[in-house]
């Protein structure tokens, strides 16, 4: 049998009871063959929480195996879509039920601040949920007329089938809400791999999908390293897709796997340099809060992450001065204290990687106008940090740093600032703030994201879609757009009259 870990909550006398095993079959297993374990760390003391089974590519096959046996038996097209409305709205208020451990469960192992953790975090995936149980049975084809006297055709959407979703550590709970929500809406049964860095929430979760009441095999759940789990889900003969939350450089790695193994559907959310524009009939107290919202929320640690700012030269010394008093307003510290806006960065991995981006910008000659001194004690802190003189081909300005890191720079004219915004690989999100509707139109349109904010930056909604152009991913999530991801369109063609004359 698999063990359950007792996790303690610093500061209060409650512990936290999560089981380390894998989740195949609505049960925590033992692996079948690795002795590896996954050990997690809380960044904010960087010490042990518990240690959880690190599945391995057999374990995987068993994984796939339940879900296609569930696929095909209980689940997919053998259940309606009222009973995938009723369970997940079951799912949705046991996960609100236990909102509050999820989150401090969250906070241990990814460093964010509790109530962030609780009511964004939590809070968002319970609407999420319930946002696709509201789908499950409003899942409809089209009915197409060819000549309305023999012929008819219509479509359905079937549910695409067993899905592999592999998720990050930046957002645990939510990625697993954006992924399970709409598969399970569809009819899909999953085979999900959380990240190794945060394991404990997803196990966490599976429990409640025994307690909802989804049959045995629907969601398993194998929590194991990228190269051995992520890449047996990625290329298993057995998977009909997979889900991807992660980086540029993985994508590519998933999306090979995917063409050399079955061709599997792949949909991927990746990296990002977002821009965020400053324009001078902008709101500059308004717009240095939402700049500052941008690099800053989860420690930066987002995808959508504001990092580049290009404010327009009449007000750029008046804007930086705001921004940098906004930035140093945010309290950065151990998130289970109240007080705290931002946590310690997730892993001694993610530290290191922020603090030689730090290093790279002081020395390709960017000026360090906040933060850049490391703290002393534990914990994988980094203070808000914001660099100016910034030019286009700094390490700071071309790459994703995952951290909260801010380049700023200028423009003169909005053609520049579009072009500025524009000069990047990437393609995730993309923000202006500017008080004249007509380049709010005219800007909007010309910036190369997946979402532009406008007045406004990082804020997401379950009913509107979100991806990445460019190398920033492929397929939507989130809106009814996410539907289209987890369904396969059959068209079937029927003739009740036409008589074939042979030979043609
Ligand atoms: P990562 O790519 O290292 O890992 C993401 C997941 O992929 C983890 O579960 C990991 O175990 C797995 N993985 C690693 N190697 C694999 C392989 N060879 N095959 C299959 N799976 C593998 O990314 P990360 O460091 O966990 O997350 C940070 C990155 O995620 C950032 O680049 C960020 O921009 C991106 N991200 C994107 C979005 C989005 O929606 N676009 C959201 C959150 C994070």
């Amino acid at each position: 049998m698999a063990t359950i870990a007792q996790i303690a909550v610093p500061g209060s006398t409650k512990t936290i009871s999560v089981p380390t095993g894998l989740f195949i079959n609505n049960q925590f297993v033992p692996s079948l063959d690795s002795k590896e374990t996954i050990e997690c760390i809380n960044p904010a003391t960087e010490e042990p929480i518990c240690s959880v089974v690190a599945g391995s590519a057999k374990d995987i096959d068993a994984a796939v195996a339940a879900a296609r046996t569930a696929f095909t038996t209980t689940w997919g097209k053998n259940v309606s879509g009222f009973e995938r409305s009723r369970l997940l709205n079951k799912l949705a208020d046991l996960v609100e039920r236990d909102a509050q451990e999820l989150a401090e469960l969250e906070t241990l192992n990814n460093g964010k601040p509790l109530k962030i953790a609780r009511d964004f975090d939590v809070g968002d995936s319970v609407a999420c949920i319930r946002y696709y149980a509201g789908w499950a049975d409003k899942i409809v084809g089209q009915s197409i007329d060819i000549d309305n006297k023999t012929k008819v055709a219509f479509t359905k959407h079937d549910p695409i089938g067993v899905c592999g979703q592999i998720i990050p550590w930046n957002y645990p709970i939510m990625m697993w809400a954006w992924k399970v929500a709409p598969a399970l809406a569809c009819g899909c049964t999953i085979v999900m791999k959380p990240s190794e860095f945060t394991p404990l929430t997803a196990l966490k979760l599976s429990e409640l999908i025994v307690e909802a009441g989804f049959p045995p095999g629907v969601v398993n759940t194998v929590p194991s390293f990228g190269s051995v789990g992520g890449a047996a889900l990625s290329s298993h003969l057995d998977v009909d897709k997979v889900a991807f939350t992660g980086s540029t450089a993985t994508g590519r790695r998933i999306m090979e796997a995917a063409a050399k193994s079955n061709l599997k559907k792949v949909t991927l959310e990746l990296g990002g340099k977002s821009p965020q524009l400053i324009f001078e009939s902008a709101d500059l107290d308004q717009a240095a809060n939402w700049v500052a919202l941008g690099f800053l929320y989860n420690t930066g640690q987002d995808c959508t992450a504001g990092s580049r700012v290009y404010v327009q030269e009449s007000i750029s010394d008046k804007f930086l001065q705001i921004l940098i008093e906004k930035a140093k307003a945010l309290t950065i510290g151990n998130g289970l204290d109240e007080k705290t806006g931002g946590g310690p960065v997730v892993s001694k991995v993610q530290y290191d990687k922020i603090w030689s981006y730090i290093e790279a910008g002081k020395q390709e000659g960017a000026t360090c106008v906040l933060g850049g001194e490391k703290r002393s004690g534990k914990g994988y802190f980094v203070d808000a940090t914001i660099f100016t003189d910034i030019r286009p081909e700094m390490k700071i300005v071309r790459e994703e740093i995952f951290g909260p890191v801010l380049s700023v720079g200028k423009f003169k004219t909005e053609e520049e600032a579009i072009q500025l915004a524009n000069n990047t690989t990437y393609g995730l999100g993309a923000g202006l703030h500017s008080n004249d509707a007509g380049q709010c139109m005219r800007v909007s349109s010309a910036l190369e994201a997946g979402t532009v904010w406008i007045n406004q930056y990082n804020l997401l909604y379950n009913n509107v879609p979100f991806g990445g152009k460019k190398q920033s991913g492929i397929g939507r999530e989130l809106g009814s757009y996410a539907l289209d991801e987890y369904t396969s369109v059959k068209a079937i063609q029927w003739n009740y009259g036409e008589k074939l004359d042979w030979p043609l």
